[in-house]
């Protein structure tokens, strides 16, 4: 499933693409993919220039002049394919959902199998009040210790679910929460306010090279994910922990666990990640 460095794989690929095209009419092959009808989506995009591209956790926002933005959120297995031209023979898109046909000719295809993922244009107010209701991005240059600190002391919830919550922090998921949990030193059940000062220290630290390290990668492809070339994420390589049950831990040759809690899987080192820490 995309998350943080997905998107901005994606937001850097289309940057350099799509910025500037102007919206002549958009098709919508399947109307579930879409929040809002498609007449409200149609007469909300058409004839707008695209402006910029930007990403709020793991959305991506085709920013449209008069302050319009199409949020765009990849679920599962979407793809954002941008092209010159329209796609002939094999470059077609397997499962296309919503075309964007641009007045240059070019156009912008969301390709989703599996059809988790959504599209939605919203007003500049209307997307305010939604990004309102996320967290903080955890790359953001005003994201410090003391918010993660603050956050994580008053919430009994699992560690891992803590992450996962796009309400407390923007853009992370599975992976890469397992990912900075286990480089942290801390166990993915651990009850968010028992973590110590210095662990969330250590935890801040990880979660934001994991997520700078993985956009360096291109993002991670564990099976569907692609980038705006239709290109594999190379960080999958870099996993420390993520997928690696029963393998041994890099750390001490301990063997790698699984657990399931929230109905998604978490990998540990028992020993790396003790579940209870002796004071
Ligand atoms: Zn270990």
């Amino acid at each position: 499933m995309p998350e943080l460095p997905e998107a901005e794989t994606i937001v850097r690929g289309l940057r350099t693409t799509i910025v500037g095209e102007s919206i002549r009419r958009v098709e919508v092959l399947h109307l579930d993919i879409l929040r809002q009808t498609k007449a409200i989506f149609s007469k909300r995009v058409r004839l707008r220039r695209i402006n910029g591209i930007e990403r709020r956790g793991k959305n991506i926002l085709l920013v449209l002049n008069g302050g319009w933005v199409i949020k765009v959120n990849l679920g599962m297995t979407g793809r954002l394919l941008p092209f010159s031209r329209p796609p002939r023979g094999t470059e077609r898109p397997s499962h296309p959902a919503v075309r964007i046909r641009f007045l240059s000719g070019a156009l912008l295809v969301f390709d989703d199998t599996r059809r988790f993922g959504s599209v939605e244009a919203l007003s500049g107010t209307e997307w305010n009040e939604w990004s309102n209701l996320m967290g903080p991005e955890p790359l953001g240059p005003t994201y410090q210790v003391s918010r993660l600190i603050s956050g994580l002391k008053s919430s009994s919830s699992p560690i891992r679910s803590w992450l996962l919550d796009q309400k407390r922090i923007a853009g992370v998921g599975n992976i890469y929460a397992n990912e900075a949990l286990y480089l942290a030193g801390i166990h993915p059940q651990r009850q968010s306010r028992t973590v110590t000062r210095n662990e969330v220290k250590a935890l801040y630290r990880s979660l934001r090279s994991v997520l700078a390290d993985a956009i360096k990668a291109g993002g991670t492809t564990i099976q569907d994910y692609r980038n705006t070339d239709g290109d594999k994420g190379e960080y999958a390589g870099q996993l420390s922990i993520y997928g690696r049950e029963g393998k041994p831990c890099y750390g001490c040759n301990s063997e790698v666990q699984r657990v399931v809690f929230s109905n998604r899987s978490a990998f540990y080192c028992p020993s790396c990640q003790p579940f209870r820490r002796n004071k």
